[in-house]
């Protein structure tokens, strides 16, 4: 489907294409298996500029959009997930700072992020808050002119490699979802420190690890806008960011859309190819359907957030849900197009459907999303929307 990028987004896309072809796909396989950070990769995503893609011009980025993120996070995905990562992640640690971050901060930060010399992540969950957020549990105490943190964060994306995170801690725990405020604390600052790393089902290539900070004092200039904008500061992220896990989602459908439909055109079984029984075409009709109106919706969603339209969570989390639901299955169908051979770990299509899951989990599990959408509709009931 044409969805008239300009020249500029062509080019963009392209590039993104080429690398996902000729450095991700090569490497893929190995990372996942390793289960090991792909920093030559990320090396490459940096002299291609692509950690500028989501920083204004003024902090030495590209000063592009949601969208275009979109268009390069689909292209890396589709070769691999997990290795795409590395980018979305950082601009999910990114993004507080672009939203609250003040000009020192944003000088401060920006231009490592954008140059790719330092990754990003972004710290909101812990054992005991997963799609409760307001149950965080990690304090930050103003003691002179720092803050001290004590708590733990678990399954934090880039965890261990970024240099530059965003923590979610309770500065006031009576306030609840209230009392949250946002932090920017630099790997080596002391009293901050990594725990375990996880050993996944997916996106193996993707670092996802514990945060441990004990008294770990940082400075009251990296609170992120004023004390209890945590929340909103989370919730605001979200909106920007779920587009781009929906992108990944796209991504990793169309890989697996790509394999099974090289492989259908080759397998053979009763003497003719297997893309010529109607059962198998059906199955691929499907799966492309599904992906096409995946791709439109995140594409239609990043357009607005690009256009600073208002009120576009439930778009966020339509375009989240629904590709991630997409992604899920045709990649299955894609095993089931490749039959017993879709299930063996040297055949590729295993690996998507692997990392497919994670898109259904991760910034608010699916779940989640149908209750933003479901409140939504219910607050604006009668109403013009969008
Ligand atoms: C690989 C990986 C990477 C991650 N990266 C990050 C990261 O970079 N930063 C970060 O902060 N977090 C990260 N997370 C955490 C992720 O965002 C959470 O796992 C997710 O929000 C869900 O929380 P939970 O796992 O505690 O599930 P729970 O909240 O315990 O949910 C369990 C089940 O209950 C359902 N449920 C919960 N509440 C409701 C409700 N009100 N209505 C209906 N159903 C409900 C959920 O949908 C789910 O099915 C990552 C997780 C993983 C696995």
């Amino acid at each position: 489907m044409d969805y008239l990028l300009t020249d500029e987004q062509r080019e963009l896309r392209a590039l993104a294409r080429d690398i996902a072809v000729n450095t991700v796909r090569p490497r893929a396989e190995y990372y996942d298996r390793a289960n090991e950070f792909p920093w030559d990769v990320v090396k490459v995503f940096a002299q291609a500029d692509l950690f500028r893609i989501f920083i204004p011009e003024e902090y030495e980025g590209l000063g592009m959009g949601v969208f275009e993120l979109c268009l390069v996070t689909e292209e890396l995905s589709r070769a691999c997930g997990g290795i795409a990562l590395a980018l979305a992640g950082t601009a999910l640690g990114t993004e507080p700072l672009l939203i609250m971050g003040n000009d020192a901060q944003k000088k401060k930060y920006l231009p490592r992020i954008a140059a790719g010399q330092s990754l990003a992540a972004f710290a909101l969950t812990e054992a005991d808050a997963g799609s409760d957020a307001s149950a965080v549990k990690t304090r930050a105490v103003r003691d002179g002119g720092d803050y001290v943190l004590n708590g733990t964060k678990q399954w934090i994306t880039n965890g261990g490699e970024a240099e530059i995170y965003t923590v979610i801690a309770a500065t006031d725990p009576r306030r609840g979802a209230r009392g949250l405020s946002a932090f920017v604390v630099e790997k080596g600052t002391p009293g901050f420190d990594f725990g375990k790393k996880e050993d996944k089902l997916g996106i193996r290539a993707s670092a996802t690890r514990e945060l441990v900070f004990q008294d770990c004092r940082v400075p009251a200039a990296n609170l992120l806008g004023k004390e209890g904008m945590g929340f909103i500061t989370v919730m605001r992220t979200f909106d920007r960011t779920r587009p781009g896990v929906a992108s990944q989602a796209v991504g990793i459908a169309q890989g697996a859309l790509d394999h099974a439909v090289a492989y259908a055109k080759e397998r053979r079984q009763f003497g003719q190819p297997i893309a010529s029984f109607q059962g198998i075409q059906f199955m691929l009709a499907d799966m492309a359907m599904k992906v096409e109106a995946a791709r439109a919706l995140v594409y239609a969603s990043a357009r607005m957030i690009d256009a600073g339209k208002k009120d576009v969570s439930r778009y966020s989390a339509m375009a989240k849900a629904f590709a991630s639901d997409v992604a899920m299955e045709v990649t299955t169908n894609a095993i089931q197009v490749f039959g017993g051979y879709g299930y063996m770990r040297e055949y590729p299509v295993e690996k998507y459907f692997r990392d497919a899951k994670i898109t259904q989990i991760y910034e608010g599990t699916n779940q989640i999303q149908r209750q933003v959408i479901a409140l939504d509709l219910i607050r604006t009931a009668g109403r013009q929307v969008g």
